[in-house]
């Protein structure tokens, strides 16, 4: 796909890699329109602006690119470069993400035989490092949607493995959101379908574990999705309530704070069941859970969270007191210290909420005054001080 030779670029190309360096998206799209600008364009040193773009860690300038078809595959660079080991160099989590969704393959190697994912580890950007062992593409998936050997039947039908997917690439954990998406899908919410995927998350599991180059995120990832699957299955099998039994068991707080003390201890649980006892991941999870109360910070949701997904996404995004989901705007209006997606994710809490939603409110308005307090005393003290001098 990259016919372009390395070094002979327009004018114009010569001045998308300028605009590209200075950031500036505005002028790299009117570039993009000129009829002599070709998106996979080669410097002298076989980088093309994704490659430029990636490495330089300007995120609205790859989606631009992609947007026009930059090729990420491409690999002309002089020492076998690619923009996926280019982000991961740069360190920004965003842009590997960006890379893998747009296709870039993980298993390329640069010209000395290492992978993306063991350049980002060789500079110390382990965040980088944790988004590509994360990622599972579709086609190592549709693998078990094809008899093998002398199998009669795949080990997953193919119509699950679309649903199946996307759970695996969910980047929230929260067994909330994993339980809402087996139930938006008929399909998956049998216990039969269930068991059928929980069989193969496993066996990718067993996978990640034993191959050579050992990828425990993944392995510690599948696992736990294995477990919510499995979870959804025993549900079904005795209550016909499509799951929002499950759900509310997840939900439902203590009585003091309205803190999920069984959605904790399921999240413990799952890490505890992990089969592999030897693997680092899971003795760093353990060693992080193990000595927290439950009900004290951090959940264990957050470790495993972090651990599995790295800082995927931005560092200060509100996240949804049901679901998990990042990005959540409403609200509660009583107590205004828990948010949600929308109304049917506040819906879903409000049975346990409403015995804590006063008591918060309450909490919140004592705490109030106090800050303004503390803050005017900062602004005396300011104030004072520059009297001072
Ligand atoms: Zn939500
Ligand atoms: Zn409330």
């Amino acid at each position: 796909m990259c016919a372009a030779k390395k070094g002979d670029l327009s004018p114009s190309e010569k001045e998308l890699f300028d605009v590209i360096t200075a950031g500036n998206v505005q002028e790299a799209s009117r570039l993009l329109g000129c009829k002599d600008v070709r998106v996979n364009c080669l410097d002298e040193y076989g980088m093309t602006p994704l490659m430029h773009a990636a490495y330089k860690g300007k995120a609205d300038m790859c989606q631009l690119l992609l947007r026009h078809g930059a090729n990420v595959n491409c690999n002309q660079h002089e020492h076998g470069y690619t923009a996926l080991m280019f982000s991961g160099l740069s360190g920004k989590t965003d842009i590997t993400w960006m890379m893998l969704d747009a296709g870039a393959e993980t298993d390329a190697v640069n010209s000395v035989g290492r992978t993306a994912a063991q350049m980002a580890a060789f500079v110390g950007q382990h965040d980088c490092v944790t988004v590509i062992n994360n990622f599972f593409s579709r086609a190592r998936l549709d693998y078990y949607t094809k008899v093998q050997g002398l199998e009669k039947e795949p080990k997953l039908p193919p119509k699950l493995a679309g649903p199946l997917h996307k759970i695996i690439m969910s980047t929230n954990l929260h067994p909330v959101k994993l339980v809402m998406l087996v139930k938006e899908n008929p399909l998956l919410a049998s216990p039969s379908s269930l068991d059928k995927c929980r069989r193969v998350v496993e066996l990718i599991c067993e996978k990640c574990m034993k191959q050579r180059d050992m990828n425990e995120v993944l392995a510690v990832k599948m696992h736990y999705i294995g477990c919510v699957l499995d979870k959804c299955a025993s549900f079904l099998e005795h209550n016909r309530d499509q799951l929002d039994g499950l759900i509310k068991s997840l939900l439902k707080g203590r009585d003091e704070d309205g803190f999920p003390v069984f959605q904790e201890k399921f999240v413990r649980e799952c890490v505890r069941k992990f089969p592999f006892c030897d693997a680092t991941l899971l003795q760093q999870l353990v060693r992080s859970i193990a000595p927290v109360t439950v009900g004290d910070e951090p959940t264990a949701l957050s470790v495993l969270t972090q651990a599995v997904t790295g800082q995927v996404g931005f560092m200060d995004a509100e996240f949804c007191t049901t679901c998990g989901e990042k990005g959540a705007q409403k609200r509660c209006s009583v107590c205004k210290t828990v948010l949600y997606c929308d109304q049917s994710c506040q819906k879903l809490h409000w049975f346990t909420h409403k015995k804590v939603c006063k008591k918060l409110h309450e909490q919140r308005e004592q705490q109030q005054p106090a800050q303004n307090q503390a803050a005017s005393e900062d602004t005396n003290e300011a104030r004072e001080s520059a009297q001072q001098h």
